[in-house]
């Protein structure tokens, strides 16, 4: 780390702004919006600038500089930010800047600077500053781009009524830990949901009261969420509010660290995970583990792979939680065949190829063979099974037996979504060989239909590890 972030009142202070186009002026803009206190020197001056001096908001000082001093300048800046565009008048800047301790800023210039400006998502008083020490300012800004969208508006309104708050809060509650698990409940979002209710403009007092002995009764919840096929980036922004303020957190085994690393960072975790064949925990102790937590007054997250309600035992979670009177919400995450379908190219339907698209699961309950496999194997529809890899045999038997093209297209798609996602194209009676020969592991998900055909030309993600070469020798 070469810079410590600093947020610095400068209103009234003087500032300098050298340089008079439209970057000086956008920097002339963020600085009024603080109050300082502002002269701007160059040889021209932007059209808003001219409106900015005529409403005595900033100072300007036509100059031709031909070599700079801080002779220059009626009054000794705090702070220059120096937008000329020139680089050897920006030199000359920057030495005098640090010969004479000022902090200066050289627009794009991070060599010539000696304090930068972060990127910021503003929720005044709440500040969040980016900064990546001038080394990709576009990194900055797409990042501010994310947490703008995380970040609720709503907070803003919080942080000020927290910041009218502080000095009763500090009176009435003397400890300082009690004070601190105070403001962590405060914050909390079902508590400012009270807290609005009550008119806190009013009666802050008695609304922070009300929500004291809220507390003191307060029930759990149940939050079931979603957390997509693997990929971060797929998160729901719900998702990731409800991961940053939950408790506790049930996890199924299959949730990628670089979904996990996003949960609250002292949150409980605690992983509930069952590999096929491997029932590490059962089903029944996961229900007992949510009611257990929520029952003690807790926010718990249930984080799940892809959607809670498609072959994720969501519905059979939530019975148990509205038998034992739990309050529960659903947040629905991308499902495994919509985001491995995207990320390998392969629309689900298609008005020449699908009229319908169905999802089945290689797994059934008592393993009882209930599928309708004539309805399966007529042509024009998508078929994409889950946990399909050890039923693929009598998946295949079970359609070409039925009807189905042996030489239908299918693919085979391996971590879909994730930085290893493999896939693996070919036809129908190629199926059970294929996952054999390329060794797929799970999570791996089974396309079959004539959308499948699509893997090799439409494919745009991670494409290096995709095997097309079973359908060039079928074709
Ligand atoms: N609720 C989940 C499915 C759970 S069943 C969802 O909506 O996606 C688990 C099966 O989903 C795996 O056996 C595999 O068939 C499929 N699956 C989940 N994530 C996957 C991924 N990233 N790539 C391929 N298949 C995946």
């Amino acid at each position: 780390m070469n810079y410590l972030p600093i947020n610095i009142k400068l209103k009234n202070k003087p500032v300098w702004v050298i340089g008079g186009g439209a970057v000086a002026t956008r920097k002339i803009m963020s600085l009024l919006k603080v109050g300082a206190k502002i002269h701007c020197m160059a040889t021209d001056f932007e059209e808003g600038l001219h409106d900015l001096a005529a409403q005595g908001k900033i100072s300007l000082y036509l100059k031709h500089i031909e070599s700079f001093s801080l002779d220059l300048l009626p009054e000794q800046p705090l702070l220059i930010v120096s937008a000329t565009g020139n680089r050897k008048l920006g030199k000359q800047i920057h030495e005098v800047a640090e010969s004479n301790r000022i902090l200066l800023n050289t627009v794009d210039d991070p060599e010539l600077c000696n304090y930068l400006t972060p990127a910021i998502v503003d929720r005044s008083p709440l500040l969040i500053t980016i900064s990546t020490e001038g080394a990709a300012p576009v990194l900055a800004r797409l990042l501010k781009q994310k947490i703008e969208k995380l970040v609720p508006f709503g907070l803003q309104k919080i942080v000020q009524q927290a910041k009218a708050l502080r000095p009763y809060i500090k009176k009435k509650i003397k400890q300082s830990q009690a004070r601190r698990a105070f403001w962590e409940e405060y914050f909390d979002h079902d508590n400012q949901l009270i807290l609005d209710k009550t008119q806190f403009k009013e009666n802050p007092q008695a609304a922070v009261n009300q929500m004291i002995n809220h507390n003191q009764t307060r029930t759990g919840r149940v939050y079931l969420v979603g957390a997509g096929p693997g990929n971060p980036d797929l998160l729901t922004i719900k998702a990731l509010q409800v991961m940053q303020k939950a408790d506790v957190v049930l996890h199924d085994h299959l949730i990628s660290p670089e979904i996990m690393a996003l949960v609250r960072k002292d949150a409980h975790l605690i992983d509930v995970g069952k590999k096929a064949g491997d029932h590490k925990t059962k089903q029944e102790r996961i229900n007992e583990l949510l009611v257990h937590w929520a029952q003690k007054g807790h926010q718990v997250c249930r984080l799940k792979g892809g959607d809670p309600f498609v072959f994720g035992r969501g519905g059979e979670e939530i019975q148990e939680l509205a038998a034992a009177g739990i309050g529960y919400e659903i947040v629905p995450g991308i499902t495994a065949a919509i985001g491995c379908a995207a990320y390998s190219g392969i629309p689900l339907t298609h008005r020449d190829h699908a009229q319908s698209v169905t999802f089945l699961t290689g797994h059934c309950k008592n393993n009882k063979d209930e599928i309708d496999w004539a309805f399966y194997a007529k042509e024009k529809q998508t078929l994409v099974v889950y946990m399909g890899l050890i039923q693929s045999p009598h998946l295949q038997q079970q359609l070409l037996k039925h009807g189905k093209n042996p030489k239908e297209p299918i693919a085979i798609i391996e971590n879909g979504t994730s930085a290893n996602q493999r896939v693996i194209q070919g036809t129908l009676d190629q199926l059970p060989q294929l996952i054999e020969q390329e060794q797929v592991q799970s999570p791996a998900l089974l396309v079959i239909g004539e959308v499948a055909q699509y893997a090799q030309s439409l494919a745009w993600y991670n494409q290096n590890n995709n095997h097309f070469e079973h359908n060039k020798k079928t074709a």
